[in-house]
């Protein structure tokens, strides 16, 4: 029998499957949070509400932590639950244990607005380095005494980025393949557009009841999520082609390259922050183009092979 969805003070409730909607999505530092009440309760990414899940820190009621990747809005009120086993995919470990290698993996401008900014929250919100005690690899069950949720490593974004498939509310939790309106991030040393690609198509072909995804307050069907993962691929394609259409008028280095709006429209790039996205992104894109043999460089200069 399909067990319905029911409105919550704080987000909505599949089961024993609680969402907790991020107070404000619009802020980075913040992202939807998942709590599984089980014998051994678990929270996935608290970073969603800091009143509610203060209030279930003091409670002591979770036993675990589980964060789908690196990011630091998915995991600025870990700090909350030390007391909790720590569970992440491999992949993300040297990223959450050390603030050091977050920024390895941040930004290959070592004094970057990004890393500027990253520093600086960092040192604001309470992330202290972590530690973990459970890793993940693909199709691994999460360990919960009543529930099955298995873990679907869906790299891209991150190098670990990990989906969830609740599989007693027939629900897949794809994180940050979010289909919010921006499209794909991956402004990141060690995100990737192949990987992203790939994970896109496994979640596509991925058959279940309901999705919900790290931001944004809904759950949705297979026809809505199918609707929105559509137009959330098709992102790649447009920044390619715009790319390509601005080679195509003259040759160009990354610097005038980053300044048209090939992701952020142009208007948003004077955010230094946004421009340093924009940078990193527009790279990845003739990084890609350069390795299939699309374009080349020369003293900086990028150039239709
Ligand atoms: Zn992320």
């Amino acid at each position: 029998m399909a067990i319905e969805p029911t409105t919550t003070e704080n987000g909505l409730r599949l089961g024993d499957i609680e969402f907790i909607w991020a107070r404000n999505s619009r802020d980075f530092f913040f992202s939807n949070s998942i709590l599984i009440h089980d014998s051994q309760t678990t929270i996935v990414d608290p970073s969603s509400n800091f009143t509610y899940l203060e209030q279930l820190a003091s409670r002591k009621v979770v036993q675990q932590v589980l964060n789908t990747h690196y990011h630091v809005d998915h995991r600025s009120l870990n700090h909350l639950f030390r007391n909790c086993q720590f569970i992440c995919h491999e992949k993300d470990l040297a990223a959450i244990l050390s603030f050091d290698n977050y920024l390895k993996y941040a930004d290959s401008e070592r004094n970057s607005d990004y890393v500027l900014w990253l520093k600086n929250i960092f040192s604001s919100l309470e992330i202290l380095d972590g530690y973990v005690s459970i890793l993940l690899k693909d199709e691994d069950l999460v360990p919960l005494k009543d529930h099955a949720v298995r873990a679907l490593h869906i790299p891209g974004h991150t190098p670990g980025h990990l989906a969830l498939f609740f599989e007693d509310i027939d629900l897949l939790y794809t994180s940050d393949i979010d289909l919010t309106p921006l499209g794909p991030w991956y402004a990141n040393i060690s995100s990737d557009i192949d990987e992203f690609l790939a994970s896109i198509r496994r979640v596509k072909l991925f058959h279940a009841q309901y999705y919900a995804t790290s931001h944004g307050g809904r759950i949705y069907d297979r026809e809505q999520f199918l609707e929105k993962l559509e137009k959330f691929e098709s992102a790649f394609e447009k920044r390619d082609t715009r790319l390509l259409e601005a080679l195509h008028e003259r040759p160009r280095d990354l610097k005038e390259l980053s300044q048209i709006g090939i992701v952020f429209k142009s208007s948003q790039l004077s955010d230094p922050l946004k421009a340093c996205f924009e940078r990193q992104m527009v790279e990845k894109h003739l990084e890609r183009f350069e390795r299939q043999g699309k374009i080349y460089q020369e003293n900086g200069i990028w150039r239709l092979a």
